[in-house]
């Protein structure tokens, strides 16, 4: 055999019709461990083959080649003496010489490329399990963040309704005396400003204690809530009714002068004098005044105060304006 085909780097073998190894070069001996070449040559090709190899080259190698003539690429495996397989990439060719037929083999060794492979395998089910762990996360990411959304949005509504609470009264339903300070700041903000007038009017029920003396107090509650409704119903647009405390109401009037203020406070006065109260006589005195230019939030108050006294003092069932 050629020096050049001995040592080729692949293993060549050739075999007869029945299998028996009839040339082998120098590589191939290498591949299955094989010293001597006798021990190869003149045997069985099988004679290198585990059971299953066996079975496998019955099964495929032997009528492919007999049908097509060749066998390309194969996947195989031989066996060394000492039993460790040598996988291989295997062609065959199927060719008469010297009136005999012969079997011509190439053996290429696999081990590396096998590893490769597993290699590769490796990394793709490794960088499968990571994107699976990624998008698993991703969906927890997800579902915590509309989780996140639906607190927040609950929080916000739960803010909303303690906001609401702590600026209604609740016998009433009407804007408590925290919520009334703090628009008549802003209506002083915007009167500073350069903004219009702006009046208030201080409702008190005239002898209210009698209702409750009488009537208990119960029933006294329900008179307060009656007569809050019948304060709102009759609101004009843009006024702010809203209970100062115990049976005192406040009636914050934007954008009305004097005679304003006053018209506004004889038409609550006599709708509640008219009003049918069943048992009760409900009646109020009124007192209101309307901010000047030196008039601070507190003067304004105080003024329709003293102006609440002089009705009081003057019979009740009445309004006074401060500046009378
Ligand atoms: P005046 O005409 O001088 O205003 O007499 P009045 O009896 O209305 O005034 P007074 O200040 O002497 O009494 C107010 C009463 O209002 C005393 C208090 O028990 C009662 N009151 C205050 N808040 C409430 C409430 O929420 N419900 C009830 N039922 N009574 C209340
Ligand atoms: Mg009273
Ligand atoms: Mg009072």
């Amino acid at each position: 055999m050629d020096i050049q085909l001995d040592y080729a780097p692949g293993g060549y073998f050739s075999i007869s019709e029945n299998g028996f190894v009839q040339s082998a070069n120098r590589t191939f001996l290498d591949m299955l461990g094989l010293n001597d070449p006798e021990a190869l040559i003149g045997q069985h090709i099988e004679s290198a083959m585990s059971p299953t190899n066996k079975m496998f080259f019955h099964t495929y190698f032997y009528p492919y080649i007999q049908l097509y003539g060749r066998v390309d690429e194969m996947y195989f495996s031989f066996r060394t003496p000492d039993k460790q397989n040598v996988p291989v990439l295997l062609n065959g060719v199927r060719q008469e010489r010297g009136g005999e037929i012969a079997i011509d083999c190439v053996a290429l060794l696999m081990r590396k490329r096998l590893e490769y492979e597993k290699d590769t395998l490796r990394t793709k089910r490794k960088l499968e399990e990571l994107y699976q762990a990624t998008r698993e996360l991703n969906g927890q990411l997800e579902s915590l963040h509309v989780e996140y959304e639906k607190k927040q949005r609950a929080l916000i509504e739960v803010n909303q309704k303690l906001e609401t609470l702590a600026l209604t009264d609740a016998l009433t339903g009407l804007s408590n005396r925290r919520a009334f300070q703090e628009r008549l700041h802003a209506e002083f903000a915007s009167l500073r400003a350069g903004g219009a007038v702006c009046s208030l009017l201080l409702v008190d029920i005239d002898h209210f204690k009698k209702i409750n003396d009488t009537y208990g107090h119960p029933a006294g509650d329900l008179v307060l809530a009656d007569l809050a409704r019948l304060l709102r119903e009759t609101a004009e647009e843009g006024d702010l009714p809203a209970r100062f405390g115990g049976e005192e109401f406040v009636l914050l009037l934007p954008g009305s002068g004097r005679e304003e203020s006053i018209r506004k406070a004889e038409s609550v006065r006599t709708a509640i004098e008219v009003r049918d109260w069943g048992p009760y006589r409900v009646t109020v005195s009124v007192g209101a005044a309307t901010a000047d230019t030196d008039s601070t939030e507190s003067s304004l108050l105080y003024a329709a105060d003293l102006a609440l006294y002089a009705s009081k003092s003057g019979g009740r069932n009445r309004t006074t304006h401060a500046d009378d």
